[in-house]
């Protein structure tokens, strides 16, 4: 990147990292160096970067809960957004947020001010730009169904979206080329609120079915067709195999956990097993839930 622009990203309130190991920054725990890294704290330094970026690759990292990176790492740069692009306000039954914010501390404010609509996205970690981005939820509920709007840049312009401009499907959104910068939820205000025993049972369930002790990027594989991929990897017998560092947990079959030292490649040697597998024995090809970055 030019030095003149650096310095007035630096200037302008960002963190620059050279070679920042991208294992620090995603659940994985998985992922070399990338070229920079940039903390973004306000829209003033967004537009900036976008104007100036040229032709340099850059990817928008939220939480780094559904990523693999590269052992290699990233050549380009790494922009994460912080600072102002996190904050959280309530209005009356909306909740606006920036897209760095934890999409848990939204969860958080609505439940504080008896707001409901939400709970199911309890446990479900990561920022507010990564799940609307991926469409996030469970089974049968997607956050697209408490968005209001959404704010975008694309390219360098800024764009207000509404939600039916949006076309949200399972995992996935028409957001693809965009930097989400706010969005506005739309809840609903409760008098008599069981949000919180919703929310535990939730997390008490995932202690459960998960294996949350291990580094981990949440499901490998979109279920498909009606199908749950965790319980057909079970009928395969892959659960517990192990590539290097990496295993298919014994826990639940559609995870993947890093159980020391496990590489990308360790991973992806799991993941090309886990759909040669599916194939042979139920003709079923699996699509990636998690984002493979190169
Ligand atoms: C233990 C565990 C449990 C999980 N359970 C669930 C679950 O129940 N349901 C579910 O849907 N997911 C689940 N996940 C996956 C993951 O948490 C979600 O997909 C989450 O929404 C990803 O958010 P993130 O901020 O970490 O995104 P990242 O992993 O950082 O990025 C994911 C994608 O979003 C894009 N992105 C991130 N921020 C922005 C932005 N501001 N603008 C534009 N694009 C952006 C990235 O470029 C990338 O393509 C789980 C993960 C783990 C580790």
């Amino acid at each position: 990147m030019d030095k003149n622009i650096l310095s007035k990203l630096a200037s302008l309130g960002c963190n620059i990292f050279k070679e920042e190991v991208l294992s620090k920054h995603c659940s994985f725990k998985i992922g070399g160096p990338a070229d920079y890294f940039i903390d973004i704290p306000n829209e003033e330094a967004l537009s900036l970067f976008l104007k100036t970026v040229g032709n340099d690759s850059f990817y928008v990292l939220g939480g780094g809960t559904n990523v693999l990176f590269s052992d290699d790492g990233y050549r380009g740069i790494i922009i994460s957004l912080t600072g102002k692009l996190k904050e959280i306000v309530v209005n009356g039954e909306e909740i606006f947020c920036g897209g760095g914010a934890l999409l848990s501390n939204v969860l958080n404010t609505a439940l504080k001010n008896n707001l409901i609509g939400l709970e199911f996205v309890s446990g479900i970690p990561g920022s507010v730009g990564g799940a609307v981005y991926g469409n996030a939820g469970l089974r049968d509920k997607w956050i697209d169904s408490v968005i209001k709007e959404v704010v975008v840049y694309t390219s360098s312009k800024k764009v207000w979206l509404k939600r039916k401009q949006i076309v949200f499907s399972y995992r996935e959104s028409s957001l693809e080329n965009s930097v989400i910068l706010d969005v506005c939820f739309s809840l609903k205000k409760t008098a008599e609120n069981d949000s919180l025993a919703t929310v535990l049972e939730s997390v008490q369930r995932r202690l459960k079915t998960q294996p949350l002790s291990f580094p981990n990027a949440g499901s490998i594989f979109k279920n498909t067709k009606g199908f749950s991929v965790g319980k057909l990897i079970e009928e395969t017998g892959l659960k517990g195999v192990r590539v290097g560092g990496a295993q298919i947990s014994e826990i639940h079959g559609n995870f993947i956990v890093n159980i020391g030292r496990a590489s990308s490649k360790d991973v992806l040697s799991l993941i090309s097993l886990m759909e040669e597998k599916i194939y042979k024995q139920f003709s079923i090809k699996l699509e990636t839930e998690i984002k493979i970055i190169k």
